[in-house]
């Protein structure tokens, strides 16, 4: 396209946009952006479910149970082999927030919750890092370009996130792949101005739709001079002050646990003590992840420390699974 010419294509691929979640609309975000030739750095802790497969397009019936996070990077990887990608299988928080937005031109807003989203404002805000904020359930769905300093922040927008249980979520109310599926190529679209340089990007201007009706409008949104981060500059989320641990994670019955004083685990070791175990059934073995059946359990265990257990009714439950296992 003579917009963006041999230029353009050359500031594509010499860039790395950083996606937070790769769920419906990071699946979407993360494939034109692979295919543009743009180099990503990527986050999910979630595991692919059967629920997710009408919407995030990166996984198939065969990745189901995988950490979302390297099942996105096989699939981008087959898609273009020049891009370089970093994917880590761990959930965003205040002790690597820092760390993983380094490095990149641009982080995409692609999660499904108010705390992470108010964590990844303090952070690019901070850093002064260009970013979006997106959101889509059932039939609709926001997006807006934020540009620290220039434009309203998330927090210039609601100076507080929702209270839990006042808003659904995609296992409340549900979600038609499409939403999720618009966002992520406007996402993928705004990345693509932003990094080559034409055009203009949704500043200052929230995008608001729902397809059922087919509403699509532009509300006009502006800083608000007392706002708490991008004028007083306080990160309470990014300090950790208001990080709530060990949330169930969405849609599914699975819980993470990150067992202290553990470091990272051998995983031929520990595969070879459970395949002694009548109960255990290893279904996958990777150099980063462990995939097995335990009872009615489900068990993912990453070589990073963390485990996460489907079929647990509670972390405690969780907790005491993924203590048995690592202890085989
Ligand atoms: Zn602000």
């Amino acid at each position: 396209m003579s917009k963006i010419g041999k230029d353009g294509q050359k500031k594509l691929v010499e860039s790395t946009v950083a996606i937070l979640g790769l769920g419906g609309i990071g699946s979407v975000a993360s494939f034109y952006l692979a295919g543009a030739g743009v180099n990503l750095k990527l986050i999910d802790r979630d595991l692919v479910s059967l629920s997710d497969l009408h919407r995030q397009i990166l996984y198939t019936e065969e990745d189901l149970g995988k950490p979302k996070a390297y099942a996105a990077k096989e699939r981008l990887s087959k898609l273009n082999s020049k891009i370089e990608i970093e994917a880590l299988s761990d959930e965003f928080n205040p002790a690597n927030a820092e760390e993983f937005i380094t490095g990149s031109d641009l982080v995409l807003d692609a999660t499904d919750n108010f705390e992470t989203r108010f964590l990844l404002n303090d952070v690019c805000v901070k850093h002064n890092k260009p970013f979006t904020y997106a959101a889509a359930i059932q039939d609709r769905g926001l997006f807006m370009f934020i540009q620290p300093q220039e434009t309203p922040c998330l927090r210039c927008l609601m100076e507080e996130p929702p209270k839990p249980g006042t808003i659904g979520t995609c296992a409340t109310v549900g979600v038609i792949g499409p939403a999720p599926g618009f966002v992520g190529v406007l996402s993928a679209s705004e990345a693509i101005k932003y990094l080559t340089g034409y055009g203009e990007n949704l500043k200052n201007k929230l995008l608001v739709f729902e397809l059922g009706n087919f509403s699509l409008d532009l509300v006009k949104v502006s800083r608000n001079m007392n706002c708490k981060t991008c004028v007083k500059r306080k990160f309470e989320y990014l300090e950790g002050k208001t990080w709530t641990k060990a949330s169930p994670l969405c849609g599914v019955d699975t819980y993470q646990v990150r067992l202290e004083g553990k470091g990272s685990i051998d995983l031929a070791h520990l595969s070879l003590n459970l395949s002694k175990n009548p109960y255990v059934k290893v279904k996958t073995r990777s150099n980063q992840y462990l995939l097995l059946n335990y009872n009615q359990y489900n068990v993912t265990v990453l070589t990073n420390g963390r485990v996460l257990v489907r079929g647990a009714k509670s972390v405690s439950e969780a907790r005491k699974i993924a203590n048995l296992i690592l202890s085989m």
